[in-house]
């Protein structure tokens, strides 16, 4: 037990700390490292047209070919890179693969699609992310609204001064924005009228409570009924059954995103897949 004995007492409830921070410790030190050694990549999943059912846009996802764990989700690693500060040359590094990418999709003759990148809360209030954009957007000789920046309420809330000078400069320079797993974070309305982004994405836990029979969607009907009053398109993430999908679409849902349409897979897979006809 802990007390039993002594002055080891202390040891016993610091080892279960050690032990994890150790385990997260390891990790960011790998993951230093990660960048230089290549075992960062994107994966893309497509996002599909309400309208048309033709993959439209992509969001590129994050992952870490980590040489002994496999595979890693973002969930593994990025709050530890936000910790570290490491998320900001990352995330510079996602920009400009997602861009380069692009760039490389529309040389081989590919249909246009609009490829959408995740930005964190760090790159967002400590970067200069309008300097980066701009300076990706020249390299890659990309027409900016095929870019689509996904930012989250509570980053766009934190200090709505810089916000809105940050999203005025962004906008001007073309690309699109969007606010991602909209209706969990804290946002007022009149702040979203005034940030004056382009698309809204509804958060996957209300597409995930519409039910066979419709009921539950009323989050998602409110949100998709907001955002067309604002101007703004709409995109339901999560979308994993014909029941959500058919509930969303009558309620005028542009984009679908959800393993029904597809799941987040390698650059290869997703240009095998645009101008294909998603059967979702
Ligand atoms: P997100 O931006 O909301 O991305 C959507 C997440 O939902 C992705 O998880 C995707 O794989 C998952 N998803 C898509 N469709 C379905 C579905 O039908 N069912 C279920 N259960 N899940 C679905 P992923 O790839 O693990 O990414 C998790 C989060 O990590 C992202 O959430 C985003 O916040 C963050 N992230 C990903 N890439 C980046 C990045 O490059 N930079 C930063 N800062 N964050 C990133
Ligand atoms: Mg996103
Ligand atoms: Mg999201
Ligand atoms: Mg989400």
């Amino acid at each position: 037990g802990a007390k039993s004995d002594g002055r080891n007492g202390f040891q016993f409830y610091s080892t279960d700390l050690n032990t994890a921070s150790l385990g997260e410790l390891l990790l960011e030190n790998q993951l230093r490292g990660a960048l230089d050694r290549r075992e960062l990549l994107l994966y893309y999943q497509p996002k599909v047209s309400a309208a048309s059912g033709r993959v439209t846009g992509a969001e590129a996802l994050l992952r870490w070919q980590h040489p002994e764990l496999g595979l890693l989700s973002p969930g593994r690693f990025v709050p530890a890179a936000e910790e570290a500060g490491l998320i900001v040359p990352i995330g510079e590094w996602v920009l400009r693969t997602a861009c380069r990418q692009l760039r490389e999709w529309l040389d081989g003759g590919l249909e246009p699609v609009c490829v959408a990148v995740n930005l964190s809360a760090q790159q967002f209030a400590h970067q200069d992310i309008v300097g980066l954009v701009q300076k990706v957007l020249e390299e890659t000789g990309l027409p900016p609204a095929l870019l689509e920046l996904e930012l989250t309420e509570t980053m766009l809330m934190r200090d709505v001064e810089h916000t809105t000078e940050v999203l005025g400069k962004l906008r001007a320079l073309g690309v699109r924005l969007a606010i991602d797993d909209f209706g969990t974070g804290y946002s007022s309305l009149a702040y979203l009228k005034r940030f004056d982004v382009h698309v809204l994405k509804i958060d996957r836990s209300f597409v995930n409570d519409i039910r066979s029979d419709g009921a539950d969607g009323t989050i998602a009907a409110a949100v998709i009924a907001l955002a067309h009053s604002l101007g703004q398109e709409v995109v339901a993430e999560g979308v994993e059954t014909e029941c959500q999908r058919d509930f969303l679409a009558r309620h005028r849902c542009d984009l679908f995103q959800g393993y029904l349409f597809g799941r987040p897979m390698t650059a290869e897979d997703f240009a095998g897949q645009i101008g294909a006809v998603a059967h979702g």
